[in-house]
């Protein structure tokens, strides 16, 4: 039976968590929203004392340095982290999980350093012809000896521009197929600095300031084969298997950014006063209270649901969508309540709540839209009834 009452345990976990974001980073928001940018000092200050206080790589196994958190403890810890600025979140790295199927030399030369703030990893799918479709993309690695040799490009690519290595999803090969050709897709580990690899900062985000993304190039970029992540061909089954507790994991932080701005709003709507009387007492207002409560707590289910049932083996695709999909657009409709409850306030930005009505808009985009979630939600139940 589910019972997501936290176990002592737990309850230390969320504590713990809670305090370092109150005391560690929320002091800092403001500063990086300003500059869109985290300073550097800063970033080696936040992410050490992340390390020191065990919270960095909470979700990679022990075995390898991490945390070894399982997922319903790590989604109620992202739930507390996910108060704060996604941008200061991310320096508490959770490094990419699909590392852990590197072989124990990439193990040791990637995963621990990566583990230990030495290194620092982005993951490549999304190209400018190849967002939602992945399946379409063109960035080609072809054998040559005993190398790959790489041509194409990437784009969106959070934390390009600090890390010092990219996983990188390229075509090995095209295969005919009863319904035409599919491009074979496989991993590779590509380090900074390798000739033929350059990137540059991408655009400037509304969403999310300070959360830096890039555009990465490669042109004749030649990485030896033992640089491969997994076995040819085996690019989206690695990527299935090891990302989609991502998407519980975005649930989880949409879930701790609407608790925010509904303990705001909440204040908001008890103190402001028009026409003699808090606007809390209108039920024009007061009502918006309670469905962002009741769809929070929906948020909340939903998510420690799929958490808990990764955590047995029986999560499915659709719970991991559903949570990310009702999660994130909750975020959108509660942030939205909010700047209606804030008045003209709402859009200033000497509040965050502009702030966050922003950086809600991401959530229902990335890590697949939230039409790819109904996607992936709506095969699901028709394939049990197609059969
Ligand atoms: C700030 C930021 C950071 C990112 N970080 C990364 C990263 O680190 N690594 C990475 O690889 N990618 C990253 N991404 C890419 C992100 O995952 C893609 O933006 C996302 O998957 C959508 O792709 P797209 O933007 O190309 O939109 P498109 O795929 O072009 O979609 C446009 C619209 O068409 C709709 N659509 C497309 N196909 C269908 C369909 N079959 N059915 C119904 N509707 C459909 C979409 O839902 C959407 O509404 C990032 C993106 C952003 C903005």
């Amino acid at each position: 039976m589910m019972d997501f009452s936290p176990t002592e345990e737990q309850q230390l976990l969320i504590d713990s968590a809670r305090n370092f974001v109150r005391k560690e980073l929320l002091p800092h928001e403001d500063v990086v929203e300003r500059e869109d940018w985290i300073p550097d000092d800063l970033y080696a200050q936040v992410k050490q004392r992340a390390l020191d206080a065990g919270f960095y790589a909470a979700n990679i196994a022990t075995d390898f340095g991490g945390g070894g958190l399982n997922a319903l403890d790590f989604t109620l810890m992202e739930m507390e982290f996910g108060w704060v600025s996604y941008a200061l979140h991310y320096i508490v790295h959770r490094p990419c999980n699909i590392l852990q199927a590197g072989t124990p030399a990439q193990i040791d030369e990637y995963l621990k350093p990566t583990v230990r703030g030495e290194r620092l990893d982005c993951i490549a799918f999304s190209e400018p012809g190849a967002g939602s479709d992945l399946g379409a993309m063109s960035t080609r690695a072809v054998r040559k000896g005993a190398d790959y040799v790489i041509n194409g490009s990437k784009h969106f690519i959070s934390f390009g521009v600090r890390a010092d290595y990219v996983i990188l999803f390229a075509v090995t090969d095209v295969l005919d197929t009863p319904r035409g050709k599919r491009n074979e897709v496989s991993a590779f580990l590509v380090d900074k600095g390798t000739p033929g690899f350059s990137w540059r900062k991408g655009p400037a985000c509304t969403s999310h300031r300070g959360y830096d993304h890039a555009e990465l190039f490669f042109e004749d970029c030649r990485v030896p084969a033992s640089r491969m992540l997994g076995r040819p061909g085996e690019g989206f089954e690695l990527a299935n298997k090891w990302l989609s507790p991502g998407r519980i994991s975005l649930g989880a932080l949409a879930v701790g950014r609407a608790r925010r701005v509904l303990e705001l709003s909440a204040g908001w709507a008890a103190s402001r006063k028009q026409f003699g009387q808090a606007i809390g007492k209108f039920q024009g207002t007061s009502f918006k209270l309670a469905d962002m409560y009741t769809e929070l707590a929906a948020a909340e289910m939903l998510t420690l649901r799929a958490a808990w049932k990764h955590d047995r083996g029986s999560m499915t695709d659709e719970d991991a969508a559903s949570a990310k999909l009702f999660a994130t657009e909750m975020l959108g409709r509660t942030t939205d309540h909010a700047v209606q409850i804030f008045g003209g306030m709402g859009l200033m930005n000497t509040l965050p709540i502009e702030r966050f009505w922003r950086d809600a808009r991401l959530e229902r985009i990335w890590d697949g839209t939230s039409e790819i979630q109904r996607h992936i939600i709506s095969r699901a139940i028709l394939r049990q009834v197609e059969r």
